[in-house]
């Protein structure tokens, strides 16, 4: 029998602390029903004291997902610790995750304390989470690079207050396999009660080593990896979920170790991640790269043909990668769609079936063939998770090269119910078409990041853009699904500015 790792997903917090990787609540909360369905064991859902936002996503995350436990992250003065515990009442299972850094350099440059008085903040918050709840989690931060005799002496005292996690985290990613082998090892050895709590590994990938980090530490006895989807995380990100799931799935025979993980759910996961943030994956990324399970060189295609063996070590199907085929014609109806859907493993309410068709057929009149990630498209395009304040409801632009691009929008302000134009020139046909966006709304964005890249294929593909526009400051993610590249731009520029006017009105709310 092969022992049980726990997987304890932290995309929703170091994850999203990465630069262009911040979330709304609404887009939170998609990301951890898809965790959800992939099977994590522990949701890091946020860092409730740090924002009123967070507060609120940690507990949504735990009203809305019952089957994982759902942990917050606190540091170890009460008030953090009581925020985390309120923001956790809903939970049905609820862990409280406290941390305190433990090097010398952390204690003497960030915290100006001595160990003595870390070593009691450390058991003190445990005994007080523990006054909350059963499920505590602590973590040392900076473990790898504490002193180790120091290190095995907090662990034992958390351990003796409770906790039943010990996270021994690489915060900067500076240690390597064999280095944090021996250290797990050491705690093994010396803390004297280290049965009576699971030791966690949460790794940096600062020298990319976090994945080969957590699977020397498993090897050497902890039973709990802290990793994010796609890696994303501080700086150079954490361990990435799906590479270390799928080495301990592909290379069983050396690492016996079963996950809760279903692992059809990967490339999906990865999907919805790289779509709410417009952070892409990198092609050649392990797992979930476009290239991942692509054979360019004639000679390895010969032989997958004759044997997918030959140069496959996975199947691309084992991690939800679906080998394109045409599923859906302008011909289709509205059953057979829902079916489609449903065989993907959405499960659409009438009301939703009903947009979804509408938008399949708008579609369909566009191109001829619609595959899967066309329908992705219309799921993720189609249903905009905030209200929208502006609406396109006509566009029109003119560029080439003997010309100065100009465009004439028309939006219709919904708080106002009335319908505007205006016209503008530019250096090309999607900033005139941005400039009379912000001439419309009077708000004036920074466009900080344009991508565009093609999610079909052919020459009538849909084309997805995504954006990062600051407005006074703050920045916001855009995206929008599109055969025309002009129409996919103005679109997805408007989904930033709803999300502004979003924001801004909740901001109101809240004061
Ligand atoms: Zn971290």
């Amino acid at each position: 029998m092969s022992e049980r790792v726990a997987i304890f997903d932290t995309t929703l917090r170091d994850g999203e602390q990465s630069p262009g990787c911040s979330m709304n609540l609404e887009e939170k909360l998609r990301m951890a029903r898809q965790l959800e369905s992939l099977g994590v064991d522990v949701l890091e859902a946020g860092f409730p004291i740090a924002s009123e936002d967070d507060f609120a996503a940690v507990r949504e995350v735990a009203r809305t997902c019952r089957r994982p436990v759902i942990a917050a992250l606190c540091r170890t003065t009460p008030e953090d610790i009581e925020r985390s515990w309120e923001a956790l009442a809903d939970a049905a299972r609820p862990r409280i995750h406290t941390f305190i850094a433990t090097s010398d350099i952390h204690l003497q440059y960030k915290l100006q304390k001595t160990r003595e008085e870390v070593l009691e903040m450390s058991r003190r918050a445990v005994r007080l989470a523990k006054s909350f709840t059963t499920d505590v989690e602590f973590s040392a931060e900076d473990a790898t690079r504490s002193d180790l005799d120091y290190l095995c002496e907090v662990i034992e005292a958390v351990i003796d207050e409770g906790a039943t996690v010990v996270n021994i985290p690489d915060t900067v990613g500076y240690t390597i396999p064999a280095e944090y082998t021996k250290i797990i090892e050491t705690l093994r050895n010396r803390v004297r009660n280290i049965d009576r709590a699971v030791i966690s590994v949460h790794c940096h990938n600062d020298l990319g080593l976090a994945v080969a980090n957590s699977l020397a530490a498993i090897a050497a006895g902890a039973r709990q990896i802290e990793c994010t989807i796609n890696g994303i995380g501080e700086r150079a990100g954490n361990a990435s979920l799906e590479e270390l799931v799928m080495a301990m799935r592909v290379r069983r025979d050396l690492m016996p170790y079963e996950t809760g993980v279903v692992t059809e759910e990967i490339f999906r996961s990865s999907q919805t991640l790289s779509n709410i943030t417009g952070v892409l994956v990198q092609p050649n990324k392990a797992i979930v790269g476009k290239n991942a399970f692509a054979h360019e060189a004639g000679i390895h295609q010969h032989g997958v043909l004759r044997n997918r063996l030959t140069y496959e070590i996975m199947t691309p199907e084992s991690v939800g990668v679906k080998t394109n085929s045409i599923v859906l014609g302008k011909h289709s109806g509205r059953h057979a769609l829902g079916k489609r859907y449903e065989e993907m493993g959405y499960a659409l309410s009438r009301p939703e079936l009903d947009k979804a068709y509408k938008l399949f057929t708008k579609l369909a009149d566009q191109k001829k063939e619609i595959f899967e990630e066309d329908l992705v498209a219309i799921l993720q395009d189609g249903f905009a998770q905030i209200p929208e304040r502006y609406k396109l409801r006509a566009l029109q632009a003119t560029a080439g090269t003997a010309t100065l691009a100009t465009s004439l929008v028309t939006l219709l302000d919904t708080a106002e119910d009335r319908e505007m134009t205006e016209t503008s020139a530019g250096d090309g046909p999607v900033n005139s078409v941005i400039e009379a966006i912000d001439k419309i709304t009077g708000l004036r964005g920074s466009l900080l990041d344009y991508t565009v890249r093609a999610i079909t294929r052919g020459t009538d593909a849909v084309g997805e853009v995504f954006v990062h526009v600051e407005f006074d400051g703050t920045s916001y993610t855009g995206k929008a699904a599109s055969t025309d590249i002009v129409d996919g731009s103005a679109r997805a520029y408007l989904n930033a500015v709803n999300k502004a006017c979003y924001a801004r009105a909740r901001a109101r709310n809240a004061a």
